[in-house]
């Protein structure tokens, strides 16, 4: 991508809106834009970075079994009285008539939803277990929208739904997600955290919710501080094994974990002082068993072995997208900007030419952008006629982890100078050896 044809409206003064950094640090990169209270447009380079986590939730879920549909945001009101949740969800709910006069509303979750699909088609254990999931815009009326897309009114959610025969299945199901979201928020470059948590409206039987400690976190939790360290499942992992996934989950529930909501003083007493850890939180993900919970009311079931119907057990698992991206700034940033971990960068690479127009420069230029796009990197190309000083600033604020620049010094002995964004280590080499470095 050329940075003279792209559309990346930077802002040089801080917004003042702007209570944390993520938000300070997004709207100056241009990555969202508020188009009312706590309703955001995803401008370029915040769409590129919300595709590359969406990508990675995608993977994970569908090695873990789930499988992806999608719901729409409308939904009507008839699914929601079934449940009994129209009358219970209250003020979050966004509530709608259609010209019909008919109640609608702008979906905040969707177990309603995905429970009618499976109960108008799925009549056996055979065709069991099931987790359906989409990654769809919500919206709920939130009392206080703030920092950006980290708690806004419209956002993006991954939610999977589990449909199994019996708890003991279920269970299976939930620690199949369990693991899923120790995977992806590692591969986010996050260290996220399972705590005991409030089932909340959703209702439920067994909870946890994933948090990331930052100091700008809304969640207060306490936990034991070798959760810090804990290792993540291998890409190899055998969701189909039933006691490889439970000793996981034991594991990663052998220790002292919880929100304020669900937080036991004495039990949080019993760890060594010098093992506790008290700190702030963000929610990024939320899992929950709920049993019959849906399936009843709204008549989910299914013919067992036995012969006989049964009500599914259900489970639900939501992630968070869009509050995910401010929440990885949060934790990876430095003075000059953002230092994206590699695997969600918009770009791989940025290309800065210090002198565009100057003929060495471009010549210099031209070909280690054509290179590595033609090896599948993602390459920013700053061809613009800036000064070097503002093209440095640039390139830190949008934190590419990898700055190729060329200066008319260098590029006059044949050479580029290769900066990594977080260590700030730089490099001079030439133009074959910065291409090789990142084509091979
Ligand atoms: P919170 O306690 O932060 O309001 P929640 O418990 O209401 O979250 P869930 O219903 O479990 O959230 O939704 C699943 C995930 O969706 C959350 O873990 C979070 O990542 C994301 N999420 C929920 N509400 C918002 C919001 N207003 N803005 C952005 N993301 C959200
Ligand atoms: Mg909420």
């Amino acid at each position: 991508m050329r940075l003279s044809r792209y559309f990346m409206p930077i802002l040089k003064e801080n917004p003042k809106e702007a209570e944390i950094v993520s938000h300070r640090l997004m709207l100056r990169a241009g990555m969202i834009r508020q188009q009312s209270q706590g309703i955001y447009s995803w401008l370029p380079l915040g769409k590129r970075v919300l595709d590359k986590v969406n990508a990675i939730i995608r993977d994970e879920q569908n090695r873990a079994g789930a499988i992806e549909l999608s719901m729409p945001t409308l939904q009507s009101a008839e699914l929601w009285q079934e449940s009994g949740r129209y009358d219970a969800y209250g003020k979050e709910m966004l509530r709608i008539k259609d010209r019909q006069d008919r109640p609608m509303l702008y979906g905040p979750t969707n177990e309603e939803m995905v429970t009618d699909i499976f109960r108008s088609s799925v009549k056996s254990y055979k065709d069991l277990p099931l987790n359906l999931y989409h990654i769809q815009l919500k919206f709920r009326d939130e009392i206080r929208p703030r920092f950006g897309t980290m708690r806004s009114r419209e956002f993006m959610m991954k939610d999977a739904y589990s449909f199994d025969l019996t708890r003991a299945a279920a269970e299976h199901s939930y620690n199949k997600m369990f693991a899923a979201y120790l995977r992806t928020f590692d591969r986010l470059g996050l260290r996220a955290i399972p705590m005991r948590a409030d089932t909340g409206p959703i209702g439920g039987k067994l909870s946890h919710e994933f948090i990331i400690l930052a100091d700008t976190g809304e969640s207060e939790v306490f936990c034991h501080k070798d959760f810090v360290d804990f290792d993540i499942p291998g890409a190899h992992t055998d969701f189909d094994s039933v006691e490889g996934l439970q000793a996981i989950f034991d594991k990663w529930t052998s220790l002292y974990a919880a929100t304020s909501e669900m937080h036991d003083e004495a039990a949080f007493n019993a760890v060594p002082e010098g093992d506790r850890l008290s700190a702030r939180g963000i929610e990024v993900g939320h899992i929950f068993y709920f049993g019959t919970k849906y399936s009843e009311p709204m008549g989910a079931k299914v013919q067992g072995p036995d012969g006989k119907e049964h009500f599914v057990h259900m489970g639900s698992y939501g992630i968070g997208p869009t509050r995910l991206v401010p929440a990885i700034i949060e934790a990876s940033h430095d003075d000059n900007g953002i230092i994206w971990p590699a695997s969600v960068a918009p770009f791989d690479i940025v290309v800065i030419n210090m002198k565009a127009g100057d003929q060495a420069c471009d010549d210099t230029c031209e070909p280690i952008y054509a290179a590595l796009s033609k090896a599948g990197k993602d390459v920013l190309y700053d061809d613009t006629d800036d000064r070097a000083g503002t093209k440095f600033a640039t390139a830190d604020l949008i934190g590419v982890p990898v700055q190729i620049i060329a200066g008319p010094r260098a590029v006059a002995n044949g050479e580029v100078e290769v900066k990594d964004r977080k260590t700030g280590a730089r490099e001079t080499m030439t133009i074959e050896a910065a291409i090789n470095r990142f084509v091979a």
